[in-house]
């Protein structure tokens, strides 16, 4: 069982404002919005979409084998163009391995997001339990918060 770390006001405002994200990605089924702050500072923000300028075509998010070839990632997204060392990432959801490579070798030091929900958990378990080992062997802390009580519907 993951510990829930005590969410700081920033904490808060940062998770609020990656909910925001995640309801600008046009997946039908799972949207993650993802920020990177340094010095309390948002220096970088994304969430999972295809490529820009790239056919955006709603049967391409329907076919799940052709979406997943495709996408990117919030959290890629989040960090593509800045400099990330030794920053802070938020996201809304537990980040998958590929991004864990990717986040871990732009030099995030903490990772904050939500509780990882069961039923996600059951379905990524590999990929989940990847991530953690690789995230514990580079020094990423990973800090688990509740939803902020403005975000409960
Ligand atoms: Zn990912």
């Amino acid at each position: 069982m993951d510990t829930i770390s005590t969410s700081s006001d920033t904490d808060d405002t940062c998770l609020r404002i990656c909910e925001l994200l995640s309801r600008s990605s046009p997946d039908p089924s799972t949207k993650v919005g993802a920020l990177v702050l340094r010095n309390y500072k948002i220096i970088g923000s994304g969430y999972n979409d295809f490529p820009r300028n790239t056919n955006q075509d709603p049967l391409l998010w329907a076919d799940r084998e052709e979406k997943y070839r495709r996408v990117v990632h919030a959290e890629q997204n989040a960090l593509i163009g800045i400099n990330a060392r030794n920053a802070i990432l938020y996201t809304t959801m537990f980040p998958c391995s590929t991004c864990c490579g990717v986040i871990i070798n732009a030099g995030i030091i903490q990772i904050n997001t939500f509780l990882i929900p069961e039923a996600f958990a059951l379905r990524w378990n590999m990929s989940i339990e990847s991530s953690r080992s690789m995230l514990r062997s580079a020094g990423v802390e990973v800090k688990f918060h509740l939803v902020p009580s403005a975000l409960v519907r």
